[in-house]
């Protein structure tokens, strides 16, 4: 039974002042919650303070990149212990933003991922195409490029830590969500594709996400889907009354 997993990634949103606002809000709106995981991804900025208010809550907080060198000379980086150390326990790779804005690869993910692991982190691991790659239909080839590449050489016993996240890019911050059965489509099709690279018994524990517009009023139907765990969210996360809608989308 895979436990699902609702993360909120607030992007560049957010001052200290205004992300400690905001848990200390919602920490009391879902702290009754043990059979959902729930992570914030504040800014870097934001980490340390928003992790103080949620010690010892049912709330984790997750950082929205991650350099893979510990230390030295890359102004602007910031390294998984650092975070770790900040207070977090997660960290999301290869959004489709860093991908598109910042340089992200397949081959820095694949680097970024091996050095979240090894600093004990849980990776949520972006993967999805863009509206062209969608009508070309090539969605498929895409989407198993990112797998593919981004875990590239994990061992079975690793990538039974990463969480992936499946976002199509045309779906991102446009209101156009995916149909359930269209994330259900990819989501199997993922699954297949860590079978094949992990075996099944990885494949069927790995949890995926779905991230893309989601909204309290569509996440009830996508979470019924049989092979999506989880919501990774943006827009609808930097609301306490929705994110808590959506913590508890089964009351919707
Ligand atoms: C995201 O940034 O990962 C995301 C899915 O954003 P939104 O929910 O705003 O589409």
């Amino acid at each position: 039974m895979r436990k699902p997993i609702i993360a909120g990634n607030w992007k560049l949103n957010k001052t200290v002042s205004e992300a400690v606002k905001f848990v200390s809000e919602l920490k009391e709106k879902v702290g009754g919650i043990s059979d959902v995981d729930i992570i914030v991804c504040p800014p870097f900025t934001a980490v340390s303070k928003v992790a103080d208010v949620l010690r010892g809550s049912n709330i984790r907080v997750g950082a929205q990149d991650a350099y893979w060198e510990e230390e030295g000379a890359f102004t602007g980086e910031i390294s998984p212990l650092m975070v770790k150390e900040a207070g977090c326990s997660y960290v999301i790779l290869g959004h489709s933003e860093r991908r598109a804005m910042f340089g992200d690869t397949n081959n820095t993910v694949n680097k970024k991922l091996k050095a979240v692991l090894n600093a004990g982190l849980t990776p949520i691991v972006c993967v999805g195409e863009k509206l062209e790659e969608r009508e070309k239909g090539i969605t498929k080839d895409i989407v198993k490029d990112h797998i593919q590449g981004s875990l590239h050489g994990l061992k079975k016993e690793e990538m039974s830590e990463v969480v992936i996240a499946y976002e199509p890019v045309w779906a991102i911050g446009t209101g156009k969500t995916a149909t359930p059965e269209q994330a259900q489509e990819v989501h199997a099709y993922i699954r297949e594709l860590l079978a094949d690279l992990f075996g099944g018994g990885v494949a069927e524990s790995v949890r995926i996400q779905y991230g893309g517009s989601i909204k309290p009023d569509n996440i009830k139907n996508l979470m019924s889907q049989k092979d999506i765990d989880g919501g990774l969210v943006g827009g609808a996360s930097l609301k306490v009354d929705s994110f808590e809608k959506l913590v508890k989308y089964r009351e919707g």
